[in-house]
């Protein structure tokens, strides 16, 4: 199995190594991944500006190609250009910190997972509740490297990415899988406002996440010591209030 792996807090991320490492276990694995933090950029793409793909070396080997993009980027250069073949799957991560409920429209990780399902290919993006460059990756990693091996086989729907978090809990503590839905929580924006040495003011978002955690939610699941895989798919209509628009039919200024 050819794997590509991906993610949006750089290449030279500590997730994105331990996922790569389980990887290896499944599969061959290729790593294209952005060459520093994108995490939050969402699905957004480098128009304006070159690209450029420089090979990353870790621990005295070649570990991948590092892009001065976005993780959409990295997928959509990747399969289009720099793959000599393409891949079977494509997974995104290890994310430093859950991408839950709405938090996958923000997330890097998840888009780089969408894009390649938009590209028709199979796809799962993985995140861990723990936004440290320290956190334990291994349970993590192991669950990357069992949901990878099943993917292909899975019967979802072609217009669907795997969405996946583990708590940041001793393995040992870890319930197993779960199938969610993405809960319906929210971001409570806060910024803080500071001043530069010119006594401007300026912002830095610190938001509060509330986690509302229905039953059969992500985060839920996740508080409750699951690891949270919930399909999701980037169909944006809103069907119904489509016609609740057609009263507007044929209306003109
Ligand atoms: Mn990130």
């Amino acid at each position: 199995m050819r794997i590509l792996v991906t993610n949006d807090d750089g290449i030279d991320s500590p997730g994105i190594y331990a996922l790569a490492f389980a990887l290896r276990r499944v599969g061959t694995v290729t790593v294209v991944a952005p060459d520093r933090q994108q995490s939050a950029v969402g699905h957004a793409l480098t128009v304006s500006s070159p690209l450029r793909a420089t090979p990353f070396r870790r621990n005295g080997e070649m570990f991948g190609y590092a892009i001065n993009g976005t993780p959409a980027d990295c997928v959509k250069l990747a399969i289009s250009t720099l793959l000599p073949e393409k891949p079977d799957i494509v997974v995104s991560g290890i994310n430093h910190g859950a991408n839950t409920s709405l938090n996958v429209l923000y997330s890097g990780t998840v888009s780089a997972a969408t894009e390649a399902m938009m590209m028709g290919y199979k796809a799962m993006a993985v995140s861990l509740t723990d936004f440290g460059w320290e956190a334990d990756m291994s349970a993590a990693a192991d669950y990357a490297a069992m949901l990878a091996e099943r993917l292909p086989g899975l019967a979802l729907p072609h217009d669907t990415v795997l969405n996946v978090n583990v708590p940041a809990i001793p393995s040992t503590n870890i319930k197993g899988i779960k199938a969610t839905r993405l809960s319906d929580s929210v971001w409570e924006d806060v910024y803080q406002e500071r001043f530069d040495p010119m006594e401007r003011p300026y912002y830095w978002l610190k938001g509060t996440y509330h986690a509302r955690g229905e039953d059969d939610s992500d985060d839920r699941a996740l508080a409750d010591g699951w690891v949270a895989i919930t399909p999701i798919r980037y169909d944006l209509n809103n069907y119904a209030a489509i016609n609740t628009l057609s009263v507007l039919n044929g209306l003109q200024p």
